[in-house]
Formats: C-alpha cells, structure tokens, sequence
C-alpha cells in the first residue's frame, strides 16, 4: 500500500495554525512556507528573517535580491508556488542573537518537514542555502564546514546544490571564495533556465 500523506491543503492549514513554539520564540509564530506540488525547484532555507516576518513573504529584501540574481529569474516567478517552492528549515522567526538572527527552531525539520516534503515530487533540484538547511538535508553527506561542503557541490549535483546563504553579511565570503559567482552561479542558472522552461 502507498504511504498515506495528508491533503496538502490540509497540512498548510496545520502548520499555519502551528503554536509549538510560541513559548520559546521571542515573536508571535508566523510560519512562512510557499508550495505546490507542480515545483521544479526546492528552495531549503534557513528561516524567515525580520522582515519576511512582519511582511509574511519570504525573501523580500537584499537578501532575497541577490539571491533571485543568483537564479537569473525575477520576483515573478520566484514567488510562483507552481515553479519555485520555499521551504525553510524552521518556519518561523527565530529572533535575533549578538551576532545575527538565532538559528532556526528545529520542530519544523521533525514535524512539518516530513508532512510536507513527500507532495514535492516534481522538484528537480533543491537549493541547500546555508549551514542549517545542509546539516537537516545532507546529514553526514556534508562536510566540516559549510564552505568544504559549498566547494564539493559537483558531489551533489544535478539534484541539489548547496550555497552560502545570499545575505549582506556574506559579503565577506564571497570575496574569498570567488569560484562560488564564476563557476556555481553559471551551472545554478543554466539549471533553473532549464528546469522552468520544461513546464
Ligand atoms: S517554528 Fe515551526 S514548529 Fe515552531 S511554531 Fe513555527 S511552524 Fe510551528
């Protein structure tokens, strides 16, 4: 017998009414997810930041900016459920630390994440984007750090492909690995071209 999975209607309407966390979460839960079973890319994030927040849409911001220039597609299609899915590691603000936001709350990756992911079944490539989202996806498949496991991408290719995360504060790390923009970033936008034009 195939594997029973929820509606996905139903389990959207789950996690957007999901409180787990509200005693440990210095904000009202705001779960933040974009899905549809006709995706063809996977976007693993790391968890909503301050402003996707209190916007409820993921990656409006200089982060989000550099990132759809990183896919070569425009905030159209980048928020078109039925291309590009958004699916962080933790789906609700995590707050903010000493030395940027906290890393994302780990309930979703054991609760929602399971429930969710098996109605992905048109994605072709899931984008691993940053620490949090390589160690829930890769488990022992990543490396020591986030930039061995960045540079042994062929090892991961075609279906995933991990990346540093597309934040300002990153600016630093791309200046030191510079192979990132001039041989991931080619590859990364000859797929997405591909992918979306196979609809
Ligand atoms: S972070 Fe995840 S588990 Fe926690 S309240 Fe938000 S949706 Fe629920």
């Amino acid at each position: 017998m195939p594997p029973y999975f929820p509606e996905l209607s139903d389990v959207l309407n789950d996690v957007r009414a999901c409180r787990r966390c509200a005693d440990v979460l210095t904000h009202a839960p705001r779960p933040i997810v974009q899905i549809h079973p006709q995706a063809r890319l996977l976007i693993a994030s790391q968890a909503p930041g301050r402003r996707a927040h209190a916007s409820g849409v993921p990656f409006l911001d200089p982060s989000g900016e550099r990132l759809r220039a990183w896919l070569g597609i425009g905030p159209e299609a980048f928020y078109d459920p039925t291309k590009v899915a958004i699916l962080p590691t933790g789906f609700c603000y995590p707050g903010t630390g000493a030395s940027g936001d906290l890393p994302p709350r780990p309930e979703c990756r054991a609760h929602w994440h399971t429930q969710l992911l098996p109605h992905l079944a048109r994605t072709a490539l899931t984008l691993l984007i940053g620490q949090y989202a390589q160690a829930a996806h890769l488990g022992s498949r990543a490396k020591a750090n986030l930039t061995q496991t960045v540079a042994a991408w062929r090892d991961y290719a075609p279906d995933i492909l991990p990346m540093p995360h597309p934040s300002p504060r990153n600016r630093i790390w791309l200046r030191q690995n510079p192979w990132f923009e001039h041989e991931v970033i080619p590859y990364l936008q000859a797929r997405v071209r591909t992918l979306l034009d196979e609809e």
